[in-house]
């Protein structure tokens, strides 16, 4: 029996994609083998590469002007290839929104002078911070945000300003769950394993005039315009979880594309949020204007009884409920994949757990 699971990633799959995958896992398109076993430089393998481009682009009406590369390391790798890659000036700016946003913040000062322009983590987190384009210094590189925060359950309701600086945003747990307008963005990087498909690989969206911009030490492996050169195929890329990923891009395809997706996440956390709201037993923390669709963390009256909560809800079938140790409590990730019918569930459970409880 297939749980609910509100992981925040590694997360739930469409079982759609998962029953194709499965169907052809042995024996991919008639080619005799897995993608797991197929050579990165063969054609059915490079076929699945472009159409991973292609069909991202379409999704997320990706401009000609910006290249799409999936490579290996994980959204973390990509904290430090950010300054490496952006260092003609080596000044940065960042914006601190979360445990992400810190560690991004962190990992670029090894390489450039990087400087917190606004944080939130005086209320720990629970807001986004609207920050002005004079805020930014005029000779900054780039300026970076974490466009939603996975651990404290906040997205930005608005794109910075920033003029000419370009923006990079860390959008690894909101990617494919809304539409964006890419060319507000010089730079967009997400790991796959929340909202996309399973780990291994990371998404970058990069403007082509911001390749030659790199540190002369920016180890090659890390530098974007490798990859884009060879369309992704410098090295080994990550086949298993590129593959599975085209394929829930086709799926979302097939779904109405990111419009429809997105309304779905609305209505879904919209769901959640106001079932948390009129209760007087559950409360979110996060300032309402700043919430996020993806991730919703929430409490009872005490660390003993959310507990309590997460134990049952576990032995209900509601797995991975327990919020990250940062904040406590709960946190329900409803990725893409959460059918809506997982949140009427969820509900349900905890109105009988507020009444067993109160
Ligand atoms: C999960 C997450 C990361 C870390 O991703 P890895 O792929 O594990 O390196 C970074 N940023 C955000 C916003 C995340 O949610």
């Amino acid at each position: 029996m297939r749980v609910y699971n509100f992981s925040a990633g590694p997360s739930m799959l469409p079982l759609t994609v998962l029953e194709k995958v499965k169907a052809q896992l042995t024996d991919y398109n008639g080619t005799g083998m897995s993608v797991m076993e197929m050579s990165h430089r063969s054609k059915p393998y490079q076929e699945i590469n472009d159409k991973a481009e292609s069909l991202l682009r379409e999704l997320l009406s990706v401009p000609e002007n910006y290249d799409i590369i999936f490579v290996q390391g994980g959204a973390s790798t990509q904290f430090e290839a950010v300054p490496l890659n952006l260092g003609v000036n080596k000044k940065a700016d960042y914006i601190v929104t979360g445990n992400f946003a810190k560690k991004a913040f962190k990992e670029a000062g090894k390489f450039t002078d990087a400087v917190c322009v606004a944080s939130s983590e005086d209320k720990n987190f629970t807001f986004i911070p609207k920050v002005e384009a004079n805020a930014f210094r005029k000779d900054a590189d780039y300026v970076h945000i974490c466009y939603n925060n996975t651990i404290f359950g906040t997205h930005y309701n608005y794109v910075p300003e920033t003029g000419d600086i370009p923006l990079v945003a860390d959008m690894s747990s909101c990617i494919l769950s809304e539409e964006i307008d890419v060319s507000k963005f010089g730079v967009i990087y997400a790991g796959a394993q929340k909202n996309v498909g399973p780990a291994g690989t990371t998404i970058i969206i990069v403007r082509k005039d911001l390749q030659d911009k790199f540190q002369p030490i920016c180890p090659t492996m890390l530098k974007w315009a490798t990859q884009t050169k060879e369309k992704s195929l410098y090295n080994t890329p990550p086949c298993w979880s590129t593959y599975v990923a085209m394929e829930v891009f086709q799926y979302l395809k097939d779904n109405g594309g990111i419009k429809a997706m997105h309304e779905i996440n609305v209505k879904k956390a919209g769901m959640l949020y106001d079932f948390i709201d009129n209760s007087d037993f559950y409360t979110n923390r996060v300032e309402k204007a700043d919430r996020s669709l993806m991730n919703v963390p929430f409490v009872t009256r005490d660390a003993e009884t959310d507990a309590k909560f997460i134990s049952e809800a576990s032995k209900a079938g509601f797995v991975s409920l327990k919020g990250h140790r940062l904040v406590g409590g709960m946190r329900a990730s409803i990725y893409n994949a959460m059918p809506v019918e997982g949140i009427e569930k969820l509900i349900e459970f905890m109105k009988k757990f507020e009444l067993e409880n109160k």
